[in-house]
């Protein structure tokens, strides 16, 4: 019989402390390695909603939305030495939760999230909320940038931890409080966040947590206590998020899906691109956002890169995500499996299948598929215009440079892209063409300092970077006359 490590909570955590649910509804985990249950936690109901956020809403008014940005800085830093401690524990949690390959949950998920909390705090710490303007009509006016208030975060399972952090430090560096909602999939590395959030000393209410289904996600995002929404997940539940936010007026942010093309030009060094598409193609076994699933050949060396891709991918080792040689770990739960084994059927009537296509052989339990390389793609296909958000590729032809940018912006999304050639500034060129919120030159890789986000279908509004921080103030202005 296997065994399996297994972690439940009681509580949440809401206020500063570990607090007993509304009802004694139950979230199970079930690992995507095995498919067993790995844990459980309590389900939020919408009265343990409520608590959350009259705790945030204690904690802004209480002097948290007044503190000094240097004060926020010092407590993110810290917050940051907490969570690079438990890195061992969250990449664990994750990887067993959603199957992402333990190494790059090390990198992303132990490793980018400290970086990220740290450079939350050094701009809070260069942070000016203040300055006095001369009027061309003869008066100053004061123009002060303030905290939009309590925000509520809304997380799918993919990327948790970072997903939640890149909501959690502009909250913080701006002074705002926050009430986040996992998705179901992945509840227990927010508890490890918690814990972490506890030992650094941030001011009770300040960050909340109560993981739930989408019903819960529903009620936080219309509550009358939220000042802003701040959503990450698919594209039809952010259509509906931002719906109920039109009526209500209330500031949202947008990050969702994608179908992101990668443009191999004639001149690129084949074993480059295959290095470099394991992450910008494959990354957390296709469930990332991002990635470029869409791969645009050029018709003078097609059959060279098709033969390639397809060789590449039938390489890669797949297995148990918490191994350190995994490169492909399973999915993340039985019913996402099933309906990215329902675009291969498709794909098979679509399209050529030139890698995978099926389970892998060598695995026991849990949500494996095998990666899938599809070639003669028509754009048109259903392959290459929805989002499967699993290992699968599609190989589209193309006979010019314009053709490709033509078919690289044909596509209801506009996320991210990558552009492979052995000259960087024709490569920089063709991503100007490009209508998406991010691009990559040879590789993909998520600037902290630069903004992220979508156009289309892929959003409204930029995480990370500067720009990030606006999203999370209103500005006030207050006219001083003269006299
Ligand atoms: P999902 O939209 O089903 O769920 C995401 C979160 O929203 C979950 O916590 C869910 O409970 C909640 N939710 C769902 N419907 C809701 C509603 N009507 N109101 C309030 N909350 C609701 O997405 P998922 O399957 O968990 O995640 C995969 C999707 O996320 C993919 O489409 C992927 O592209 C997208 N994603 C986007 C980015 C980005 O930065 N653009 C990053 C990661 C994932």
């Amino acid at each position: 019989m296997q065994t399996q490590e297994q972690t439940h909570h009681q509580n949440f955590y809401i206020d500063g402390d570990w607090s007993k649910p509304a009802t004694s509804n139950r979230i199970d985990v079930i690992g995507a390695n095995t498919g067993l249950v790995i844990g459980s936690v309590p389900d939020g109901a919408e009265a343990d909603i409520d608590r959350a956020v009259a705790a945030a809403r204690r904690a802004l008014d209480g002097g948290w939305a007044d503190s000094a940005p240097a004060e926020r800085a010092a407590i993110l830093n810290k917050f940051a030495d907490a969570l690079e401690k438990r890195a061992t524990q969250l990449t664990r949690a994750v990887s067993m939760q959603n199957g992402m390959p333990l190494s790059l949950a090390e990198a992303y998920e132990g490793g980018y999230v400290v970086g990220l909390v740290r450079y939350y705090a050094a701009l809070a710490s260069a942070m000016q909320v203040e300055e006095r303007r001369a009027s061309p009509l003869g008066f100053d006016t004061l123009v002060r940038r303030v905290p939009v208030g309590v925000v509520g975060g809304i997380v799918p399972w993919n990327y948790p931890v970072v997903l939640s952090m890149m909501k959690i430090g502009p909250a913080l560096a701006t002074g705002c409080t926050i009430v986040l909602k996992p998705s179901p999939g992945t509840v227990l590395d927010c508890y490890v966040v918690a814990e972490a959030a506890a030992e650094a000393g941030i001011p009770k209410g300040v960050i909340n947590w109560v993981p739930g289904g989408r019903e819960l996600g529903a009620y936080l995002v219309s509550h009358p206590g939220i000042d802003k929404v701040a959503f990450t997940g698919s594209t039809g539940a952010g259509r509906k998020i931002g719906e109920v936010c039109g009526r209500l007026l209330r500031p949202v942010s947008l990050e969702l899906g994608g179908k992101s093309a990668g443009i191999i030009l004639d001149d690129a060094k084949m074993e480059d691109v295959l290095n470099g598409m394991l992450f910008a193609s494959f990354a957390n076994n296709g469930q990332t956002c991002a990635i470029s699933t869409r791969i645009l050949a050029p018709a003078s060396r097609y059959d060279e890169i098709v033969d390639a891709i397809a060789g590449m991918a039938s390489g890669l080792k797949v297995g148990n995500s918490l191994d350190l040689n995994t490169q492909v770990g399973p999915l993340a739960s039985s019913e996402h499996r099933t309906r990215v084994e329902g675009f291969i059927a498709k794909g098979k009537t679509e399209a050529r299948l030139v890698a995978g296509g099926g389970r892998p052989k060598n695995v026991d339990g849990g949500w494996f598929v095998e990666p899938t390389v599809f070639a003669d793609v028509s754009n048109k296909a259903s392959i290459a215009q929805e989002e499967i958000f699993g290992p699968v590729l599609s190989i589209i032809k193309y006979q010019n440079e314009e053709e490709a940018v033509k078919i690289a912006n044909d596509s209801e999304f506009g996320l991210g892209g990558t552009v492979w050639s052995s000259d960087s500034k024709r490569a920089q060129a063709i991503a100007r063409r490009v209508k998406t919120g991010t691009i990559g030159v040879n590789g993909y890789v998520i600037d902290l300092a630069s903004p992220f986000g979508g156009v289309k279908a892929s959003g409204l509004g930029r995480e990370l970077g500067p720009e990030s921080l606006a999203a999370y103030q209103q500005i006030q202005s207050i006219y001083l006359p003269a006299g």
